[in-house]
């Protein structure tokens, strides 16, 4: 009997074989076609269907990096199931290096989509029915807006147990507890009952090696949790814990002017420190931005010319605030090291 097609795009591919498709989705009004690209990599042997996304929003682009890293990696040769990678949801924006499409609809805001409906929600649709649908579990990658830096986080809903599953898989000390309806992938995912997570990591528009490598390597180490590729008894022992957050908030500027931070992305901080100050140009009205809850820096803005208003910092809250030691930074970097994860 000959093994079953999988079909997209038109295209048949079989146990074995690995092809890149494109999605149609649109023709512009200068006549152009917008197709997203996408890799379908068939292992020889039946397994689970994954599908791993980047740039939904346009111009977060580590996550890019991620998917062409992955593509190349040497296990794909020995994968049971499907690998369904799309480097470049957001076709429209990562062309003209925005987070939006042309008509400044936000993709993430905008699934599970309609075939009647603005670009914004064709694409999600095409996305969901092409992609999502045929799926077992899913994995969306993101990093933090522009001028906004995040430290390495998985967002996931705690509430289902495959998806807490292979989101413990990820290398990241925080896993940030989320069920929202927002019109997200992951939402509109975990309504099909696609186990879905959403990683981030890093800023709009760099590529972050530390950031790529953590990613690349989550994503491998969801892959053997759910025996897409063997596992060996050695990484599993020294995959490092995750600490998952209750819920998170912004600390937003108190006033408008030049704003200094004074701690970073992966501190733990108390209720009541000073995190910051904002002055006018002259220095003078200097008011100070102070932690409301005691958590981890998980989030921060880069750019030191605030409005009223703007986010500064996004801090992660924990029901046992005593896990992280005093004075212990968590950046990438350190978190790394110090549970000595190779990658
Ligand atoms: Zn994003």
């Amino acid at each position: 009997m000959r093994p079953t097609a999988f079909r997209i795009a038109g295209e048949r591919i079989y146990p074995g074989e690995s092809k890149i498709v494109a999605l149609e989705v649109a023709r512009l009004y200068d006549f152009t076609e917008m197709k997203v690209p996408v890799q379908v990599v068939r292992g020889a042997k039946p397994g689970p269907t994954l599908f791993v996304c980047a740039a939904i929003h346009g111009d977060e682009i580590n996550g890019v990096e991620i998917v062409k890293r992955l593509l190349q990696s040497p296990v794909l040769r020995k994968i049971s199931g499907t690998l369904i990678a799309v480097p470049i949801v957001n076709i429209f924006g990562f062309n003209i290096r925005s987070r939006y499409l042309p008509d400044r609809r936000d993709l993430n805001r905008s699934f599970p989509g309609s075939k009647e409906g603005s670009l914004a929600a064709r694409l999600a649709d095409v996305f969901i029915n092409e992609i999502v649908k045929r799926s077992s579990h899913g994995v969306d990658l993101h990093t933090g807006a522009l001028h906004r830096y995040n430290l390495p986080q998985v967002r996931a809903s705690l509430e289902d147990s495959e998806t807490r599953r292979i989101a413990e898989a990820f290398p990241v000390s925080v896993i940030l507890n989320s069920s929202l309806r927002d019109g997200s992938l992951r939402q509109a995912a975990a309504d099909l009952n696609i186990p879905t997570l959403l990683f981030e990591g890093g800023q709009a528009l760099r590529f972050e090696e530390s950031v790529i490598r953590l990613g690349l390597r989550g994503v491998l180490s969801l892959m053997k949790e759910i025996e897409m590729i063997p596992r060996s008894g050695y990484e599993s022992e020294r995959r490092p814990r995750a600490f998952w957050a209750k819920s998170s908030h912004w600390l937003r500027a108190p006033q408008s002017g030049l704003f200094t931070a004074e701690v970073r992305v992966g501190k733990r901080v108390k209720r009541g420190q000073r995190l910051g100050v904002i002055t006018n140009v002259f220095g003078e009205h200097l008011m100070e931005v102070r932690a409301t809850h005691s958590g981890l820096v998980i989030g921060e803005a880069l750019l030191p010319l605030v409005n009223r208003g703007d986010a500064l910092f996004h801090v992660a809250t924990f029901e046992d605030f005593g896990q992280f030691q005093e004075g212990e930074d968590w950046s990438v970097d350190e978190v790394l090291s110090r549970r000595g994860v190779d990658l």
